[in-house]
């Protein structure tokens, strides 16, 4: 019998234009995720989402990879940045259960917080600035009612300057900027009371270990899949950040 264990991702970036990326994450889902207790998609899941009723081809294919798991492994999705539009419809359609942007999940016996990771990030001024009004219920209603080729030019332009804003960073200052706040995590993790968060977002990859209320703790970041595969695999006996070549 395969050991007991529980399987985390985030930040694919799934996009038509990156076919060996979805072609890795239809093989994870199918080979690895399958034998899991459960598997959570903790944001940007998609390079973009411009709403449910894109009719792109991907994102039926990648749904119905998603429901086929679904029928015998517990699928859980947290929306990142990029895929904040991610509605109840696509999720039904696979398989997902949508949870909030901050949940405490009980790991075989240790209570852990999940999240995407960019409430994180609070000296980044200009993308917390943007993430506010994004998160307000009318824009999203606004936005999602736009026709479709609308949406789609905005979202291009969208891509076109988080490319420039990204490339502006150019010094190591800068860079800290858009990383996690240090300060911020023992504070939302005493919050919650937890020693153990698991959040993606930064693509930086690593395990922290810190202190929450003189206890030690752990933060585990996701990798993203640009050049490779990369999960965590949580049993009751470890916890291991995993990387796969993408071909
Ligand atoms: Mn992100």
């Amino acid at each position: 019998m395969a050991q007991q264990h529980t399987l985390f991702i985030a930040d694919l970036h799934l996009a038509a234009d990156r076919p060996d990326i979805t072609a890795a994450f239809i093989r994870f889902l199918r080979e690895q995720a399958i034998a899991a207790d459960a598997l959570y998609i903790l944001g940007d899941l998609f390079e973009v989402w411009i709403g449910d009723d894109n009719p792109e081809p991907l994102l039926q294919q990648i749904a119905s990879e998603l429901k086929q798991l679904s029928n015998s492994v517990p699928l859980y999705f947290i929306h990142g940045n990029r895929d904040f539009l991610l509605k109840q419809r696509y999720a039904r359609q696979a398989g997902m259960q949508l949870l909030p942007q901050q949940q405490v999940i009980d790991l075989y016996g240790t209570p852990s917080l999940i999240m995407h990771g960019d409430s994180l990030c609070t000296l980044d001024l200009a993308y917390q600035k943007f993430r506010r009004w994004w998160n307000q219920p009318w824009w999203q209603w606004l936005m999602l009612h736009l026709p479709l080729s609308a949406r789609q030019r905005i979202a291009m332009k969208a891509r076109q300057r988080s490319a420039m804003y990204k490339a502006s960073y150019t010094n190591n200052a800068t860079t800290q900027i858009m990383d996690v706040t240090p300060e911020e995590v023992p504070k939302v993790m005493a919050q919650y009371g937890v020693t153990k968060l698991i959040h993606g977002h930064t693509h930086r990859p690593a395990v922290h270990q810190l202190e929450v209320n003189n206890q030690p703790a752990e933060r585990y970041v996701l990798g993203d899949w640009y050049s490779q595969s990369s999960y965590l695999t949580v049993s009751p006996e470890q916890w291991q950040l995993v990387f796969h070549p993408l071909a």
